[in-house]
């Protein structure tokens, strides 16, 4: 299946990509990463922070997956609310993966200011509405589990949110650690950052991931590459046997709106909602929206990228049915790949099998924020340290 189709948006965003070469000799490295997008630098960032040897292959071009048709929402909230993880979980292990997803988006921001070039990282609130009248009690509930468990959350009525945000919904929470961000231009600064760092990057280096041995694979060419560690971020491009049974995949869509000239929404919040499948808006530093939604069965969907413009009309009418006094032209839209969990985590750790094979899929609405916590996971399972989070997301849980 193909990770997106249409016409992306930050492809257009940077004007000189890093290149690499193919690698093209035997080589060594105690850390091999498979898989040059979002996860893989952010992961190649944590472990060569740590001192350690780390060699990055790509089989295309760096940030060309599903990096590149992400877009760029930062949230410590998941798509499944703290309170159904506590139905689910348990109390402790559903508080114990928020703190993780909020302290991985503090890491995030930490990151994004010591990086080189331009991110377009931004500090955002969140505004989760209630889609109807019937989720006013569901949201009621999320707030007080997160409010008394110290989650930065603020409750507002649907006076607030008219008077405020000029939002007509039934009741909202508003988060904030959250952020919005370039996906494409965040990787190519983290490539550079990691390069200092002494990290090596191939690209149109294909693994040959079907046949990994105990400490060695060969890449497509034939070039045997000997590792101690091997960790796959290859996103939704494979689905490995141990978490396959997991895993729910969707089609989603999105666009690009041209700049828009008229006045926003307060702090340009980054907006989602109750309902499913749902409804998520952001915009952009020169003012643009991007909006996405619609997810579907990819069974349903048509081939091909010939229900895209109609998808995306669907999704700005939505928007405009928000915010009736916004002119939106469509300047991009496609559709993506999208994979979700069965219990709404992502899937990080060791092979049940074989210890030194990692997987690091942040699959779910918070991808990057789940790699970001799983980058830093990963390095404590190799520096034989207990990291707190690593048993809810573990592989074989
Ligand atoms: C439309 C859309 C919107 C999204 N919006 C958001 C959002 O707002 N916020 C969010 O957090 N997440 C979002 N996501 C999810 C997000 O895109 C993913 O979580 C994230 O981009 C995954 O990054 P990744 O690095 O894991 O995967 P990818 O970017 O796909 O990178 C994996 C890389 O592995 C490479 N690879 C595969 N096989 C091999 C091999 N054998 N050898 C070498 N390399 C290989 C691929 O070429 C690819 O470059 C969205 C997804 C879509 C489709």
């Amino acid at each position: 299946m193909r990770l997106y189709e249409g016409d992306l948006y930050w492809s257009q965003t940077v004007a000189k990509p890093l290149r690499f070469d193919k690698l093209a000799a035997a080589s060594h490295t105690r850390v091999l990463i498979a898989g040059g997008g979002v996860t893989g630098n952010l992961c190649a960032y944590v472990l060569s922070s740590a001192g350690m040897d780390v060699m990055v292959a790509e089989r295309g071009r760096l940030g060309r997956g599903s990096s590149l048709a992400n877009t760029g929402l930062l949230q410590y909230s998941s798509d499944k609310m703290l309170s159904e993880f506590m139905d689910d979980l348990g109390v402790e292990p559903a508080l114990r993966f928020y703190q993780m997803c909020l302290e991985a988006m503090d890491h995030l921001t930490a990151i994004d200011q010591i990086l080189p070039g331009p991110t377009d990282y931004r500090l955002r609130d969140s505004i989760y509405y209630a889609s109807t009248p019937d989720y006013i009690g569901p949201l009621q509930r999320e707030y007080h589990c997160l409010d008394q468990h110290h989650f930065p959350v603020e409750w507002l009525s649907r006076e607030q949110l008219r008077n405020q945000y000029r939002l007509d919904k039934p009741a909202a929470l508003r988060t904030w650690h959250d952020a919005d961000v370039n996906p494409y231009r965040f990787i190519q600064a983290l490539a550079c950052k990691n390069q200092q760092q002494g990290v090596r990057y191939f690209e149109c280096t294909e693994l040959d991931l079907g046949h990994i041995q105990a400490n060695q694979v060969f890449t497509r060419d034939g070039w045997p590459i000997t590792f101690e560690h091997l960790i796959l971020t290859t996103g939704y491009s494979r689905f490995y046997a141990p978490a396959r049974e997991r895993i729910i995949a969707y089609r989603t869509y999105a666009f690009c709106s041209e700049p828009l000239s008229q006045d926003l929404w307060k702090d340009e919040a980054m907006i989602w909602e109750t309902g499913r499948p749902y409804l998520y808006l952001r915009t952009t530093a020169d003012r643009r929206i991007i909006a996405g939604g619609l997810d579907e069965d990819p069974a349903a969907a048509e081939p091909g990228s010939g229900n895209i413009p109609a998808k995306a009309e669907a999704i700005a009418s939505q928007v405009k049915g928000l915010f009736p006094h916004l002119d939106i032209k469509i300047a991009h839209a496609w559709s993506g790949l999208f994979c979700g969990t069965t219990d709404g985590l992502p899937i990080i750790g060791p092979d049940p099998k074989q210890p030194n094979i990692f997987y690091l899929l942040g699959y779910e609405g918070n991808g990057m924020c789940y790699s970001m916590a799983g980058a830093l996971i990963l390095k404590d399972y190799i520096e034989g340290k207990f990291n707190p989070y690593q048993t809810i997301v573990r592989v074989d849980r």
